[in-house]
């Protein structure tokens, strides 16, 4: 099919390894005006290298303070289809799991009232639909609300809490991350919906410290599972392992608290100077598995570049039992955002707050007991560059 708009500059971006965003616009703007105006507009918004989005009043369903972000083109003469082209989070299930019927379902109402494009996931974790217009975001959500789904949360609101797979899939799971991701939407559904705070605030559950959802760099409250006792040892797998890996190199050397030795065939592990980062039982599956008490530690404050730069988490609670109906928690989150609403700044998330009133000041006020696994500053950088040495390795 040929072409609405020649555009030489989104062609270069089909030319990588990688899929390109752009083929998958080509094969929607064949079906959706809408879809072909974008192209048209985004060719010439790298060609004069200028925006042309611009945000025109609160755009949004009937109820509810979030859920849509509003986009309009400020050329819409040019481009009709773009005219308006808001954006639709739709809260996804924990853990991403859907039935290929969900999909269709979601994708159908989709191709009916907007563009036909998705970005799964948005970065915040919801089913983000891309392009509609002023007039279809009712019946829309009408529909897409009588079959039981729901928008997610957008601006100055607790946005759409996200998780990893936790004990669908991984064994290592400490705790029920989608158990407790679904209690927390559920929890929270006034705040998700009716945006009330300084800015916005992410809730992301890991079951373990390796981390699968990234909630150290990304969430301002991060829930990772953990043990409070010993992680069990099983000698016989150790041996098994020793004729397949350097265990000294691989293991010992790599514990970042020095709390492992391995001698005579045998590993020993102070359980009281382990920090529970998972790097040993990663690596020797079989040998060790985390202890049987099991919790989490909750942190808080991590943040994407924008105002003061990237954060990552502190801990301010290195344990804490997560069963339900979870009391303990929402207790200290309502604390932490009464502390937050009294002292933050229009659009300062909790991270920079503290940093701004300090860490002290932020623990004095909400009534938490300083602990050693506190740091006084969280590491800035969230990325982790490998070099070319390492991956010959
Ligand atoms: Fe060391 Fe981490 Fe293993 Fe604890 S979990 S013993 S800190 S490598």
């Amino acid at each position: 099919m040929s072409k609405k708009y020649d555009t030489p500059l989104l062609d270069e971006l089909k030319k990588g390894v990688f899929p390109s965003f752009v083929v998958e616009m080509e094969k929607a703007a064949a079906r959706s005006d809408m879809a072909a105006d974008l192209l048209g507009q985004v060719e010439l918004s790298y060609k004069e290298k200028l925006t042309h989005w611009k945000h025109g009043g609160i755009v949004g369903v009937r109820g509810y303070g979030s859920g849509v972000i509003g986009r309009y083109s400020d050329i819409p003469d040019k481009f009709p289809g773009v005219a308006h082209f808001h954006t639709v989070r739709i809260n996804a299930p924990s853990g991403f799991y859907y039935t290929s019927n969900a999909l269709r379902e979601i994708m159908d109402l989709w191709d009916k009232y907007g563009s036909g494009m998705t970005n799964m996931h948005g970065s915040t974790g919801d089913m983000i639909l891309l392009g509609t217009r002023s007039e279809n975001l009712e019946p829309l959500f009408a529909e897409v609300s009588s079959r039981g789904w729901d928008l997610g949360g957008s601006g100055s609101a607790v946005r759409t809490p996200s998780c990893c797979l936790g004990m669908s899939r991984c064994e290592w799971s400490n705790i029920d991350s989608q158990a407790i991701t679904y209690d927390i939407t559920q929890h929270y559904q006034d705040e998700m919906h009716r945006p009330a705070f300084p800015y916005k605030f992410k809730f992301k559950i890991a079951g373990c410290a390796v981390d699968c959802i990234a909630s150290i760099a990304r969430a301002d409250m991060s829930v990772i599972g953990t043990w409070r006792d010993k992680i069990r040892v099983d000698q016989n797998e150790v041996k098994n392992y020793a004729s397949k890996m350097d265990i000294k190199a691989e293991v010992v050397d790599l514990c970042p608290t020095g709390c492992i030795t391995y001698t005579g065939g045998e590993l020993t592990i102070d359980d009281s100077n382990c920090s529970r980062c998972m790097n040993c039982i990663a690596r020797m599956t079989k040998a060790l598995r985390p202890g049987v008490e099991k919790g989490a530690t909750i942190l808080l404050g991590s943040k994407a570049p924008i105002v003061t730069g990237a954060l990552m988490s502190w801990v301010i609670v290195p344990f804490m039992k997560m069963e339900p109906p979870y009391d303990e928690f929402y207790e200290l989150v309502d604390k932490i955002w009464e502390w937050w609403d009294e002292n933050g700044k229009n659009r300062e998330r909790i991270g920079e707050l503290i940093e701004r009133l300090t860490f002290p000041r932020f623990l004095k006020d909400v009534g938490i007991e300083p602990h050693p696994a506190m740091v006084k500053e969280p590491r800035r950088d969230p990325f982790f560059f490998w070099s070319e040495e390492d991956i010959k390795r």
